[in-house]
């Protein structure tokens, strides 16, 4: 008599049929790797749900036969928490197949999308109703809404609108035992009593699966500007910072600080990038919106800009005259994360402390680094207006990058000590997943991580659901 584990692949393809069962190495492949290419794992099978009620039913089977799953979007994550691990035991639960908006309400500007509905997609459907929906990455044509909650994906436009945490009206979550909570609620006011969805977001799918959710939308911009400014060192990027906060308001909606290094990087793996502003060792690059038609606004933030280059915050600066510039700057700062995949592996921190703390941050630890390992190479760009940096090492000119890593914990340890002194986080928005599993437990106060334990325990007590990702 074959035992419950054994035959769940069997009642899995009963629940949603045997093309959506993946078991074949070559299949279940793209499932099992993540995008950095950093974590590899095997799987039992890689299963494709189309419906809440699939979902539902594939968590019961999995709970009735001990079978832990690892719930997965678009698998653009950069801290291997959609990645299976090697025991082959574990089911990937693919949401990529639940891909209805099931509804937008104009009139309360609200958009209900089910979990493997790209974020490109929800864009887009929001843009067709004159609306916008402002959760910006750059993997955005791939990730899932599903993985952006559970991630609570930051982005370009955080500054203005807040996490993917603070977009989120209501969701909808299959529960470790299999039953269904329809949070699905699409209210700006609701106080009866825990905010349970905000448990499950940001939680990478240890205490449920995301299957829909209701999203805020917002008047979409009707006049944009897009600026690049150069600037001598970080703490005149936070000058000019508060300055165009202070000229600009809310319109000011993306505030992006780039080293040089990192600029030359895209443009090394993308040739056919400007260079506006060559030699720089800082830049900042602004977007500014304004849902009203207003021919001004280019003029205003010219003026801001030239206030700020004649006041000595900035170097210089240049403003895109047409959408096809404004995207070509904007490519310039979204394919650094793909030129470092294809420069070869660096060890990668996503940390934030508070702005002010920032220029000291960046100055101390790079002294830091250069003292510890002579000639690393840092890759630091990031959303400086969220206080967020994407703060990377690489290994020295020679220096075999896998030997480089073996030193990751010390890297970790001399960047993060930095993080946590200024009062930092050492995950400001790619999540903890298995890369900073280790790293969380060294660095969260004890307290924090028994009542995260207890939460943990309260909703998925047998530990089926992404077990050995966060905690
Ligand atoms: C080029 C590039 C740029 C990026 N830029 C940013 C950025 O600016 N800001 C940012 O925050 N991130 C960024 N990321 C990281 C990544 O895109 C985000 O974390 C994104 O939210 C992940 O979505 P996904 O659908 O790919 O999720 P996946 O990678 O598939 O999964 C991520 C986590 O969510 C869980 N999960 C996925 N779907 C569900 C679900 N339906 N229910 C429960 N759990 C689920 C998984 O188990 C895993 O723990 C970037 C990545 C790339 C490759």
């Amino acid at each position: 008599m074959p035992n419950a584990a054994a035959t769940v692949v069997s009642r899995l393809r009963a629940i949603v049929g045997d093309a959506n069962v993946l078991t074949a190495p070559a299949d279940v492949e793209a499932y099992v790797n993540d995008w950095r290419g950093r974590y590899h794992g095997t799987t039992r099978a890689v299963v494709r749900p189309a419906t809440t009620q699939q979902v539902s039913e594939v968590m019961t089977a999995c709970a009735d036969a001990s079978v832990a799953l690892v719930p997965q979007g678009g698998n653009t994550g950069m801290c291997g928490a959609a990645t299976p691990d090697a025991s082959g035991e574990e089911v990937v639960l693919s949401l990529a197949r639940m891909r209805a908006i099931r509804g937008l309400d104009a009139a309360n500007a609200t958009i209900t999308a089910e979990a493997g509905v790209t974020l490109a997609a929800v864009q887009e459907a929001a843009a067709q109703a004159g609306l916008l929906f402002p959760l910006s990455l750059g993997s955005e044509g791939s990730c899932t809404i599903g993985g952006n909650l559970s991630t609570n994906a930051g982005g370009t436009a955080v500054l203005r609108y807040g996490n993917a945490r603070d977009l989120v009206l209501g969701i909808e979550v299959v529960l470790a035992d299999g039953r269904i909570w329809n949070g699905l609620r699409a209210l700006r006011k609701d106080n009866t009593g825990y905010d349970l969805k905000q448990l499950f977001i940001g939680s990478e799918g240890t205490l449920g699966i995301v299957t829909a959710a209701v999203l805020k939308l917002f008047a979409a911009p009707r006049t944009r500007v897009t600026a690049l400014a150069a600037v001598v060192d970080v703490s005149h990027a936070v000058a000019l910072l508060r300055a165009m906060k202070q000229a600009l308001g809310d319109r000011l909606v993306g505030f992006e600080l780039v080293s040089g290094v990192a600029l030359q990087l895209s443009r090394k793996h993308h040739p056919d990038l400007p260079d506006p502003l060559p030699g720089h060792p800082w830049y900042a690059l602004l977007q500014i919106d304004d849902s009203a038609s207003d021919a001004k606004l280019a003029a205003l933030v010219e003026g801001a800009l030239a206030e700020a280059v004649g006041g000595g915050v900035a170097v210089d600066a240049t403003i895109a005259q047409s959408h096809e510039q404004a995207q070509r700057l904007w490519a310039l700062r979204d394919n650094i994360s793909e030129a470092q995949r294809r420069e070869g592996p660096n060890i990668k921190h996503d940390i934030s402390v508070p702005i002010s703390a920032i220029p000291a941050f960046v100055d101390d630890t790079a002294a830091a680094i250069a003292d510890a390992f002579a000639g690393a190479q840092l890759v630091v760009f990031g959303h400086l207006g969220d206080g967020n940096l994407h703060y990377n090492v690489a290994a020295p000119p020679g220096v075999e990058a896998q030997s480089f890593l073996s030193r990751t914990r010390q890297v970790n340890r001399l960047v993060h000590d930095r993080v946590v002194a200024a009062g930092g986080s050492i995950s400001a928005e790619h999540g903890i997943g298995q890369l900073k599993r280790e790293e969380l437990a060294h660095y969260k106060a004890p307290l924090e991580l028994e009542l995260m334990r207890r939460v943990k325990a309260a909703l998925d007590p047998r530990g089926l659901l992404n077990p050995g990702k966060v905690l």
